[in-house]
């Protein structure tokens, strides 16, 4: 960062903090991870500098032999790490990928169904005032009240009642597997599309450690890049070939106008990282990680949600502990432990202010922590969630914590 020091301090100086807070904590949100330095490279690249809209080999702008060169790229190593038929690695982000889907896909008003938002739903899976609520019909699903597990058959008998277009599965705080299955055997008895949203889950499922909604026939799967997988922040959209022309269209120029091209730089990276074996042993210790974590904190009388995990993310429920959400990952902040309050399903209390907490693994595991270290981290969080109030626990919590980080170092950080 030289000639950010010497240019500019006062971005250096919120840049150097940052640096030290993110070295210095134990990550826990279960959407964040460290990228490499080679996508840290890609990112800061001077592709930064090219306009390119269009695609490859039909743009609008002079000069792109190199940018086609690595957009080709991208788009070749996403397909071969997610059996797909055709990729789109223009989106900017999650939600505009979302919501390139629809445009493509749907009319005005058309109906959509996904998992009510206060059970793990997204945004862009149908809140009343985002451009997903508010353009389409979405009628929401449910987990189940008592398992908190989806439940098929009732979800089969929603959808021949509404006769949705779409159907959205994927999610942002489900710690199970999913069976893909039985949404594409549900969408089939309704005539519906098939769109799979594994933002989260992806990194697991590029690993071979969970299923492939294509390989169940499902017919649009929509990613960020950044979570899991452990790339930039951006998006794909991966679908058969015969959305193919409808999804590009929507994403340029229907949403978009010049795609980020030192993005897609950093993405051909991440997908080429990801098509590596270590990242199958990455994704495979992400989810040994968070069952040492789900354990260990069980025998500490926690109650997750669904009783563990299948994947990299972890559910608690803390009204049991007599605190909410907010307060603990206040207290946890504090100690040196960051991760998110969440709604949990059925929650009495809104998501501003909800009872449970939403963390995992995908960070922690980067940085090479494994199960001892899970066991560690579980007793500072119990001692943390029991303690909320007492400063010097707290304290006391957050010098052992940044301790045992400087064991392990953040890539891209020395
Ligand atoms: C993170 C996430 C998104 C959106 O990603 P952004 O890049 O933040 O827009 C969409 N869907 C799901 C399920 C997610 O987890």
């Amino acid at each position: 960062m030289s000639a950010i020091q010497k240019q500019d301090s006062a971005v250096y100086k919120i840049l150097d903090s940052e640096i030290k807070r993110q070295s210095e904590g134990i990550e826990l949100i279960p959407s964040e991870n460290y990228v490499s330095p080679a996508i840290l490279e890609a990112m800061g690249s001077i592709f930064t500098n090219k306009y390119s809209e269009g695609y490859p080999g039909k743009r609008y702008y002079g000069g792109q032999q190199f940018v086609d060169q690595i957009e080709n790229l991208a788009i070749e190593r996403a397909k071969k790490l997610f059996n797909a038929e055709h990729a789109n690695v223009q989106p900017y982000s999650g939600s505009p990928a979302n919501c390139a889907v629809y445009f493509a896909l749907l009319e005005y008003k058309d109906t959509v169904m996904g998992l009510k938002l206060d059970q793990g739903g997204h945004i862009t899976h149908g809140l009343p005032i985002s451009f997903s609520g508010k353009f389409y019909n979405f009628v929401p699903y449910y987990v189940d009240p008592k398992t908190h597990l989806l439940d098929y058959e009732a979800i089969r008998k929603i959808a021949l009642e509404c006769k949705p277009k779409l159907i959205v599965a994927g999610y942002t705080a489900y710690p199970r597997d999913i069976d893909w299955t039985a949404f594409k055997k549900i969408a089939d008895e309704v005539n519906a599309i098939t769109m799979a949203d594994i933002s989260h889950i992806a990194g697991l499922i590029a690993g071979k450690q969970l299923k492939n909604p294509f390989d169940a026939g499902f017919d649009v799967v929509t990613t960020t890049t950044h979570k899991t997988l452990r790339g930039p922040r951006s998006a794909i959209i991966m679908c058969r070939s015969k959305y193919a022309k409808p999804i590009d269209k929507a994403v340029f120029p229907g949403l978009q106008g010049g795609p980020h091209d030192h993005i897609t730089a950093a993405k051909a990276v991440c997908f080429g990282e990801a098509l590596r074996p270590e990242f199958q042993i990455y994704a495979a210790q992400i989810i040994k990680n968070a069952k040492a974590l789900a354990d260990a904190l069980a025998k500490f009388g926690w109650k997750l949600i669904t009783g563990g995990t299948d994947n990299h993310l972890l559910l608690a429920d803390l009204t049991v502990f007599g605190l909410r959400g907010m307060e603990a990952e206040e207290a946890l902040d504090k100690a040196g432990i960051t991760l998110n309050k969440n709604t949990v399903p059925y929650d009495p209390r809104g998501p501003f202010d909800p009872s449970g907490i939403r963390f995992g693994t995908p960070a922690v595991t980067t940085r090479g922590m494994k199960e001892p270290e899970m066991k560690q981290i579980a007793k500072w969080m119990d001692e943390v969630v029991k303690h909320y109030s007492d400063n010097s626990c707290l304290e006391r919590v957050k010098i052992e914590v940044k301790e045992l980080c400087e064991k392990f170092p953040v890539p891209g950080i020395e």
